[in-house]
Formats: structure tokens, C-alpha cells, sequence
């Protein structure tokens, strides 16, 4: 996670950051080079003075990378933290107690969790976009109450033990596939690492799709390049 300084007036000086960077994507694996390349933007992005704040290496990861990109951040000026790990605010009090006591177990991290107005606006992100991806966490959430409620049954042990270790029941019902199916339903936005909202899915004019013309403006603005021309 990186916190920005005052760097907008020093843009032009991320060019040799931005080459230095694509250079070594060139080591990264096939498979997450795409992860990896945005989140090398996202890094941009909060040196460039676009958002305060930028998280690194979710999803998937490259160490290597991971490590220099970090080292470039604290060359830029900028503060990084690494471990940083959040999840979506449990507003709705219908989670049980057995639930809470083994998830905090398994993150072993206190207070893990934001609400979606505090994430928009630390990683610049369109609000609509955050509310229905923290919406989709926290169903997934719940089905993971259900479907471990009904795995365990009255053993409220043996649930805490399954959620601690991650555990998600396989769903039985075409309800709960369909369920699973639309908690995990994601659409990324090109350039910024957002996942869109289904309002700006269907509309390239709302935020997320404004906002990915930004990063798209300031990956040219820095000669970043483009994803397909790394090889
Ligand atoms: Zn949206």
C-alpha cells in the first residue's frame, strides 16, 4: 500500500520508472503479466498523484516484481507497507458470532475491514463500482455461513474450524450455483484495476469508464506500454 506525496508536479520525471518497470515484466510469467502490468500503472497512478493510495500484488502476484516495484515506490518518494490485507465492512449484523470469531482467526488481523466510501476515496476508485463489489464479498460471505452451517450442522465447532481453514462447501442447488456464480461475477475495467459496477459495465461514459481513460491518458503520458507489446 502507498500513500502519496506531492508528486504531481514530478510526472514527467516517472518516465525512467515507468521504463525500468516495463523492462522487468519481461521476467514475469505469461499468466499474471497482465496483473502485473496494471499493477504497475496503479503504482503510476499514485506517484502521478491520481489517487492517494494503491494496493499491489492482489489476486495474483509476482514476487520478484513485487519487490522491485516496492523498492521503486520508496525511490519515488513514496511510502509503501507491505501485509496490508482488507476486507468489505460486515454493516449487516446478520453475521453470526460463530462466523466473526473464525474469520478473525483465520486473518488474525483485527481490523480488517472498510467500507466502501473509505476505499473509493483512498484508491480512487467510483463508489457505485466499490458498493457492488463489496456486495458481491459479502454474499459470498454469506453463502460461506450457509453452506457451513448446513455442512456442520449443529457443531458450531466444527463450522468455526471450516471457516478458519477457509473451507467453502461445494453448493448443492442450482440457487446456491447461480449465488456463487453472480458473488464471483467480475468486469474488469481496462487500465485502472477496478472492477466495474454493472451500471458503468453498460455505460463507458459513467466513472469507471472515465477513469479508465485517465490511466489509459497517463500510460501514454509515461511511454508505459501497452500490455500487448511486452513480450
Ligand atoms: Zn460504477
Amino acid at each position: 500500500m502507498l500513500a502519496n506525496l506531492d508528486i504531481e508536479a514530478r510526472r514527467s520525471d516517472l518516465r525512467p520508472a515507468a521504463a525500468h518497470l516495463a523492462r522487468r515484466l519481461a521476467g514475469v510469467a505469461p499468466a499474471v503479466r497482465s496483473a502485473v502490468w496494471q499493477d504497475g500503472l496503479d503504482l503510476f497512478a499514485v506517484a502521478a498523484g491520481l489517487k492517494p493510495v494503491g494496493l499491489l500484488g492482489r489476486g495474483f502476484a509476482d514476487a520478484a516484481w513485487l519487490g522491485a516495484a516496492e523498492a521503486l515506490a520508496r525511490t519515488l518518494g513514496l511510502s509503501a507497507l507491505t501485509g496490508a490485507c482488507w476486507h468489505p465492512a460486515l454493516r449487516d449484523p446478520g453475521f453470526p458470532d460463530w462466523y466473526s470469531a473464525a474469520v478473525g482467526v483465520r486473518r488474525l488481523c483485527a481490523d480488517g475491514r472498510v467500507a466502501p466510501e473509505d476505499e473509493a476515496a483512498l484508491l480512487g476508485y467510483p463508489v457505485c463500482c466499490v458498493v457492488q463489489h463489496h456486495a458481491q464479498a459479502l454474499a459470498l460471505e454469506r453463502l460461506t455461513v450457509a453452506l457451513v452451517t448446513r455442512l456442520a450442522g449443529d457443531d458450531i465447532a466444527h463450522r468455526r474450524r471450516l471457516v478458519a481453514g477457509g473451507v467453502m462447501p461445494t453448493p448443492q442447488s442450482e440457487v446456491e450455483w447461480r449465488q456463487l456464480e453472480a458473488a464471483g461475477a467480475i468486469a474488469p475495467q481496462p487500465y485502472p484495476s477496478v472492477n466495474r459496477c454493472a451500471a458503468c459495465a453498460s455505460d463507458p461514459n459513467r466513472p469507471a469508464g472515465r477513469l479508465g481513460r485517465r490511466y489509459r491518458e497517463l500510460a501514454r503520458r509515461l511511454d508505459y506500454p501497452p500490455l500487448a507489446t511486452v513480450h
